[in-house]
């Protein structure tokens, strides 16, 4: 048997460290077994889905190192490798399952789904699909489908006893089949959900272990139920533990940079990155704390996973990537990517026209260009104490700002701009209040290009990291402080979405 695994992300939003450690381990099973590492697109939410997105994944992926055998860019015998271009192949699936009596169309409207689920938590259930379609006669199905009512295709789901799934470093996990709900199959689109798309695709490109985040363990019991459905032999489960923030939390982006291109765009070297995504949760059997890719293959053995959360510690992360810095590279490897990294003709062309203006010799720039090279900006609470604002206006307008950053999806200057003026009118500001904080806590400097610009120059990840740094520099927000600006921002967003809906 030829080992193929695959990395299979959903073009959703940035590219997630989560996704390269992921990819990692799949890479170093497969390489470890002379095997084939798959990249495959998994954009059947096409309301989430963005082109952009997929080109950010494939890019820092790519920046990562780890070289995929077939994927959408590179082809492969088993494509296409995105999954909006399989549309029929699942449709085909589902049909015979329909067929077969493994799954059954619904019917329900939103609104019979929404009273559904409010008559179940009324009655202190679990909510879930309680099955009223499954029943329907053939020929309410055909006259239904004769007068083209919408509908969705759902599996059907045994109603009692337990599921027992088969997980490489966990054994045996039981799930109660009263847990697992009739799960939407196919959309009134006709396109696949994750978990129909998600299986086929698996089968079809003849993936034989399936290594995925430890999110994905609910989904287990209705991938198995599939398979059982279309008679097909399922691929190896290895369910990896989530990497978690130092405080044990999932990380995520509100408390750490998740993008992958952060990491890039900060100086650190992929090797680094990669090397300590190969210590969550593994190590080398010496211990050997710096190892390259090819090494950590030759030693790889997956069952020697540790389950306990793996800590995402930025600061360990540079230690390491000092090591690299230290001895690692040969001069002129160094000097070619010290020079890729941040004096690229790509990056002068792109801050070119913030120097034209402003400077008159030469070494004028790096004045202007300091704040995009540096790590963090130094500056101390003084800088960002100004007349007009107390200390909590400040922390407000930090934490504000950087929520609000969260959820722009394409980081341009408009969408930055109308953050900040979001935030000055959900604090009752004036912008002229709100920029000089944002001004300062970007470039931790008296005179510097306009924040606007800064923040695209910077991108999502490390402006958001600068204002994180501000906010600490502020003294950070207590617990009981956080809670109630979540409140305040909660009823900002709520106040800005009812205005939105009048226009
Ligand atoms: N598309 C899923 C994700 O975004 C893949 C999950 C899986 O590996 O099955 O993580």
């Amino acid at each position: 048997m030829t080992v193929r695994t695959r990395i299979a992300p959903s073009p959703t939003g940035d590219p997630h460290v989560g996704t390269a450690y992921i990819a990692l381990f799949n890479y170093a099973f497969a390489k470890a077994h002379g095997g084939t590492f798959v990249l495959r697109i998994e954009d059947t939410d096409q309301a989430r889905s963005t082109a952009a997105s997929e080109q950010a994944i494939l890019e820092a992926l790519r920046w990562t190192g780890l070289q995929w055998d077939e994927g959408p860019d590179v082809g492969g015998p088993h494509g296409p490798y995105r999954q909006s271009e399989r549309a029929s192949v699942y449709q085909a699936h589902a049909a015979r399952l329909v067929e077969q009596g493994h799954a059954f169309r619904c019917f329900c409207s939103a609104d019979t789904l929404t009273e559904m689920r409010q008559a179940q938590m009324a009655a202190g259930q679990t909510p879930r699909y309680d099955g009223r379609c499954a029943a329907l006669s053939e020929a309410t199905v055909s006259e239904r489908l004769a007068s083209s009512d919408p509908y969705v295709i759902r599996m059907r789901v045994p109603e009692t006893g337990d599921c027992m799934i088969h997980d490489r470093l966990r054994g045996e996990i039981t799930i109660p089949w009263s847990q697992v709900d009739m799960q939407v199959l196919q959309k009134t689109d006709g396109l696949p959900t994750y978990h129909l798309a998600n299986v086929v695709d698996d089968h079809l490109m003849a993936i034989t272990h399936v290594i995925r985040g430890e999110e994905w363990i609910p989904s287990a019991p209705k991938h198995q139920l599939l398979y059982q459905y279309f008679g097909w032999e399922m691929p190896e489960l290895c369910h990896l533990p989530l990497l978690r923030n130092p405080d044990q939390s999932k990380l995520s982006k509100r408390k750490n940079p998740t993008s992958i291109l952060f990491y890039r765009e900060q100086g650190f070297l992929p090797e680094a990155l990669l090397n300590y995504l190969g210590r969550m949760g593994w190590s080398m059997p010496d211990e050997t704390e710096r190892f390259t890719l090819d090494e950590m293959v030759k030693a790889f053995n997956i069952d020697r996973v540790s389950l306990g959360g793996p800590i995402f510690d930025l600061d360990k992360l540079r230690w390491l990537n000092g090591q690299w810095l230290k001895s690692a590279l040969s001069d002129e490897d160094y000097v070619e990517r010290l020079m890729t990294w941040g004096f690229s003709e790509s990056f002068f062309h792109q801050v070119l026209p913030h120097l034209k203006t402003r400077i008159d010799v030469f070494s004028d720039a790096a004045n202007w260009l300091m704040p995009l090279w540096e790590q963090t900006p130094e500056f101390g609470p003084d800088a960002l104490d100004f007349a007009d604002l107390d200390v909590e206006a400040v922390q407000s307008i930090l934490q504000f700002l950087i929520w609000r950053l969260e959820s722009v999806v394409v980081w341009d200057r408009e969408q930055v701009e109308l953050s900040i003026q979001f935030v000055g009118d959900a604090l009752g500001l004036k912008l002229k209040q709100v920029m000089p904080i944002v001004f300062v806590s970007l470039s931790g400097k008296q005179r510097a290009i306009s924040a606007f610009d800064l923040a695209v120059l910077l991108g999502a990840d490390r402006t958001r990291a600068r204002l994180r740094h501000a906010l600490d520099v502020a003294g950070g927000v207590s617990k009981k402080g956080l809670k109630r600006l979540e409140k305040s921002y909660a009823d900002a967003v709520a106040n800005i979405d009812s205005q939105g809906e009048a226009h």
